[in-house]
């Protein structure tokens, strides 16, 4: 699947502000930092998504309309450390409405790793979450130009194991080196064409 147009259509602070679905969805989760907009926009081929200085700025769900049929989902990210009470509750309610609401139409949903990091308590309660609302979880481990080809085979496996996903479904990706980012969306295309 070539990205020929991509257009931000909507960024939503709450559900009553998500648009009317397309042919289907996939949607971008991950720790604040981890690399999301950086990956979006290497997909994308274009600098659309805000690669920020200052982890945890994002706190809307950010709908992009793809060839005019599908959306990619950019997800607020979590872990962040430093934000109030409060704002964790926001953007608990938004990831849970956002499912809720939408879980008919997200034909995946990438859950985004650092590569140099361990598996966290977030990333098997999200990863368990999802596969309980039956949709697909793909992992991709970012920044993999940061650590040595031996280690990121290893994170690879210790990914497989603590997040129960099968081969294939974990990935790995550089978006500074434009490593890996194909076949990322040779995945996505699979999970949209195949509804
Ligand atoms: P987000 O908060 O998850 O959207 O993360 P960003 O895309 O804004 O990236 C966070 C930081 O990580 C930025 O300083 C990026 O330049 C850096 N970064 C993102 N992707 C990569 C990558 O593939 N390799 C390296 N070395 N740095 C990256």
């Amino acid at each position: 699947m070539l990205v020929k147009s991509v257009k931000l259509v909507k960024c939503s602070f709450e559900k009553a502000d998500f648009p009317p679905p397309l042919r289907g969805e996939v949607c971008f989760v991950g720790r604040s930092n981890v690399g999301k907009s950086s990956l979006l926009n290497a997909i994308f081929g274009r600098k659309m998504a805000y690669v920020s200085k200052t982890p945890g700025k994002t706190r809307t769900v950010n709908f992009y309309e793809i060839n005019r049929q599908y959306y990619f989902v950019d997800l607020p990210g979590y872990g962040f450390s430093r934000v109030s009470k409060q704002e964790r509750f926001h953007w608990k309610n938004l990831i849970e409405n956002y499912f809720e609401l939408r879980k008919h139409l997200v034909k995946l949903s990438i859950l985004l790793v650092d590569s140099r990091r361990e598996p966290s308590q977030y990333d098997i309660m999200f990863v368990d979450w999802v596969k309980a609302l039956k949709i697909p979880v793909l992992a991709v481990l970012t920044k993999s130009d940061k650590i040595s080809r031996e280690n990121l085979l290893r994170r690879i496996e210790n990914y497989g194991e603590a997040l129960q996903l099968e081969n294939g479904m974990i990935l790995s990706c550089s978006s500074l080196k434009r490593q890996g980012i194909d076949k990322v969306v040779e995945k996505i295309a699979f999970f949209l064409q195949r509804a």
